[in-house]
């Protein structure tokens, strides 16, 4: 049976660029529209040419080879011609395949914003649509507030539809701008607008995730006919971002319901590609990935209850909706005091570790995790640390360096012009090859300032870990007051772009730090002797 097309229109680089803290460089830009063209997304949104000079300068070559390269803007002025709006003469110099065109739909917005006739705000619909279309491209229009408007005047809300349309929009977008709408809502509507005349070939939907629900409303516009579907990498967007293409696609492509009746320009072999392309997006975010995400979190087929995790070994199917795999991820058991044996094992497995299952030492590692978790530990979040555990206790980890003793100094003062500052110290005496370097630094805060030393001097260690670098550090205070235990949690990544967790507990925060940084350059010079890093270099 032949499948219908469903047409992905990704919009990361317009509405996505909304999003409070992200504000992408053209460099940015170029790499996203690469991976999305890549990908098989059929339709890049990359801006709004003319209004910005970064978007300008996006848009003075065409970005995609596949993909269709999108710019976007607001229909003509009301009160000038199509030719004389020098807005409308950017968007058409760009150099893009189509223009989606923004359309206000909601009457009460037509006088509220625009300040025009509702008639007017129809001729400036069909005059951009005819003027795109004019000078050789692909028009789409979004029909702004597409769903508020239909609800307080569905004959107008149809009539800026349907303007776009007869115009020649290849596509009429049903924009929920405001994300508040339900998805019981979005099919009854999307059915009339069908109803009305415009055949579902040439709709689109456009969510927002205001109640949660910007996935689960795609999806219900696709069962009622749309057959394009906008969205963003990992959902980023204003507010509550919109409707997240990572979470979509995959069940587009997986689920049945879906994708029985369609097909969409991401193969099965570019699918298998949705956790890296996810995780290298918030990479190039720079912030940290979301575990609980669907499909492509870290966590998306993690379990740790023993009972399960057992049963999951036998036969995966009890416990996951999809093959891991499918969008390259995969199962992870997690360390945990839940966890028995057969956890363990297959833990240590996966990680290169061959023991015995009636091995003592795996008994005694199994205690020492139990302990240390009881103690505050928290293993299942820092892989390395439970990796060089499991290693020294039925192996052995190679002493590269010993670190003799350290301090920290923090200082709180006024300097000379009377300004209060706080400068932090560090002194380290790490002994390498049977010689004791001494390493000051100075940093921010008494933590940063201990790396900085910790990693200054490694004799002949130093240049493995040039790439060595820090992006997370986590404390949580483990049973209130001052005397508290403190967990510090630290995420390393190295020039190969593999991440790993490692942990400390103490009573003293520093301590606690202390202990996680150690584990880290351990972890690390493992790694490039090939003795560890199975898991982080995944
Ligand atoms: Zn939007």
């Amino acid at each position: 049976m032949t499948r219908e097309s469903l047409h992905l229109f990704d919009t990361t680089l317009r509405d996505g660029q909304q999003t409070p803290g992200i504000d992408f460089s053209v460099e940015d830009k170029i790499a996203i529209a690469k991976m999305l063209d890549a990908f098989g997304i059929d339709y890049v949104e990359g801006g709004y040419p003319g209004a910005n000079p970064t978007d300008t300068a996006f848009f003075a070559e065409k970005r995609t080879t596949s993909a269709r390269f999108v710019a976007f803007g607001m229909t003509k002025r009301v009160g000038v011609s199509a030719s004389n709006d020098p807005g409308l003469a950017a968007l058409l110099q760009a150099k893009s395949d189509a223009i989606c065109f923004v359309a206000k739909s909601w009457d009460y917005h037509v006088r509220l914003a625009l300040g025009c006739t509702e008639d007017e705000n129809l001729d400036a619909i069909r005059a951009s649509v005819e003027a795109a279309r004019a000078a050789g491209k692909e028009a789409l229009v979004d029909c702004e507030h597409f769903f508020d408007g239909f609800k307080a005047n569905s004959a107008y809300a149809l009539a800026c539809a349907k303007t776009a349309f007869d115009a020649g929009a290849r596509w009429v977008v049903l924009c929920d701008t405001n994300g508040g709408t339900q998805p019981s809502e979005i099919r009854a509507i999307v059915e009339a607008v069908i109803a009305s005349g415009i055949p579902g070939k040439n709709l689109g939907i456009h969510a927002h995730d205001d109640t949660g629900q910007a996935v689960a409303n795609s999806l219900a516009a696709v069962e009622a006919g749309v057959r394009q579907v906008q969205g963003t990498l990992n959902g980023i967007g204003e507010r509550c971002g919109n409707a997240n293409l990572i979470t979509i696609i995959p069940t587009l492509a997986l689920k049945p319901a879906f994708a029985e009746r369609f097909e969409t320009g991401v193969t099965a072999e570019a699918l298998a590609g949705i956790s890296r392309l996810s995780r290298a997006f918030d990479e190039l975010l720079n912030r940290a990935p979301e575990a609980q995400s669907p499909y492509v979190g870290a966590s998306a087929f993690a379990t740790k209850a023993g009972i399960h995790a057992s049963a999951l070994a036998k036969e995966p199917k009890t416990y996951e909706h999809v093959e891991p795999q499918l969008v390259g991820n995969r199962r992870r058991v997690m360390v945990s005091d839940q966890g028995g044996k057969a956890n363990f094992l297959a833990e240590l497995r996966r990680r290169g570790i061959e023991v015995p299952r009636d091995d003592n030492r795996l008994d005694a590692l199994i205690s020492v995790v139990k302990e240390r978790e009881a103690e505050g530990y928290a293993y299942e979040g820092a892989d390395a640390s439970f990796e060089l555990l499991a290693r020294k206790m039925l192996h052995s980890v190679p002493e590269f360096f010993n670190v003799t003793s350290f301090r920290c100094m923090v200082e709180r003062r006024f300097d000379a012009n009377g300004a209060l500052k706080t400068v932090s110290e560090a002194i380290v005496k790490v002994i390498v090859d049977g010689e004791e370097r001494m390493s000051v630094a100075e940093g921010h805060g008494p933590v940063n300032a201990l790396d900085i030393a910790l990693r200054k001097d490694l004799g002949r260690y130093q240049h493995e870990i040039a790439d060595l670098e820090l992006v997370d550090y986590k404390v949580r205070i483990l049973n209130g007051g001052t005397e508290a235990i403190t967990r510090v949690l630290i995420e390393s990544r190295d020039g190969s772009g593999a991440r790993w967790w490692t942990v400390g507990v103490s009573d003293n925060i520093i301590d606690a730090s202390f202990q996680a940084l150690m584990d880290s350059i351990v972890f690390k010079l493992m790694k490039n002797r090939d003795m560890a890093g199975l898991v982080a270099a995944e």
